[in-house]
């Protein structure tokens, strides 16, 4: 499924898909919301691609 934008301090990309691991395994403390000027995960864009996002 997807939701607004989030991203963490620590990488640079954002997520948008709630399936994503790497989206979901960004710690509390390092979680921002929206797209900090950054790039769509990959997994996000897989998951958009195979429409299962
Ligand atoms: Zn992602």
């Amino acid at each position: 499924m997807k939701k607004s934008p989030w991203h963490s301090i620590k990488t640079y990309v954002y997520h948008v898909c709630t399936n994503c691991n790497a989206g979901n395994n960004i710690e509390k403390e390092n979680l921002r919301p929206g797209k900090g000027g950054k790039r769509l995960c990959r997994e996000c864009k897989n998951w958009i691609a195979k429409k299962r996002c």
